[in-house]
């Protein structure tokens, strides 16, 4: 892969049938991310934009499969799009249950789903399963297991003079004899470059707008050196 293909959108890898595609409704800001088997379909960090990329792309039939959302934490531009993606679900009249593993604390999700609820109870056609995921114990789902694992993100605190963690978290997903690991957004951290680290494909993110230094992303070169410890990488939330 060359290194100028490795932040184009749309990002996509695939070994068998364990396929992810990474969507960008404007470059950089909103994330989307379809990961699919033969047997399941999970959307990780539902950014604006995902319902007409996931249209677009794979249509209704892919859409309704989707039984789990995962979502790395609660900023804007991972989350944006989850009111209409659990909207549209119900439009098409989706029957199975679905799981949504968040960072416990992540008011963002809550939130959604709280306001999501008092407006569609009464006709929504499937059930929606929260999951806050504090401890960091592994699930499977479908025959892909998943491991969670804390990052390091933050956001500036409302004077603009420091900032703050927030709940955030990286998921590791195995798949028959495969894995990807997704960083979300982090500053540079142990545990991501432990998860990363022989991983088939590695997502990571370099989002810091100052090369030399950043708690809130990383820069191109610390991305890029944990992506390398992975068989291949892709890198994104690049600033242009
Ligand atoms: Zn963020």
């Amino acid at each position: 892969m060359k290194q100028n293909d490795l932040h184009k959108y749309p990002l996509i890898w695939r070994k068998d049938d364990f396929f992810i595609k990474i969507y960008c409704s404007i470059p950089n800001i909103a994330t989307g991310i379809l990961l699919t088997t033969s047997r399941t379909a999970f959307i990780i960090d539902p950014g604006d934009g995902i319902l007409r990329d996931l249209n677009k792309d794979v249509g209704a039939e892919t859409i309704i499969r989707v039984s789990d959302i995962f979502i790395s934490h609660g900023h804007h531009d991972h989350v944006g799009g989850v009111w209409s993606l659990l909207t549209y679900l119900s439009v098409l009249r989706k029957r199975s249950p679905l799981s949504i593993y968040y960072p416990k604390g992540c008011a963002e999700i809550e939130s959604i789903h709280k306001a999501f609820m008092s407006v569609y109870k009464n006709e929504l056609s499937y059930k929606i399963i929260l999951h806050p995921v504090d401890q960091q114990k592994q699930f499977t789902r479908n025959s892909v297991r998943i491991k969670p694992f804390k990052v390091n993100h933050r956001e500036p605190s409302a004077d603009g003079n420091t900032s703050i963690e927030i709940p955030s978290l990286g998921f590791k997903f195995f798949y028959d004899t495969k894995s990807i690991c997704y960083g979300g957004d982090t500053a540079f951290c142990d545990n991501l470059v432990k998860f990363a680290k022989g991983s088939d494909l590695a997502i990571i993110e370099a989002g810091a707008e100052d090369e030399t230094t950043s708690d809130l992303h990383m820069t191109i070169e610390q991305a890029s050196n944990i992506g390398r410890t992975a068989r291949e990488y892709f890198l994104v939330h690049v600033p242009e």
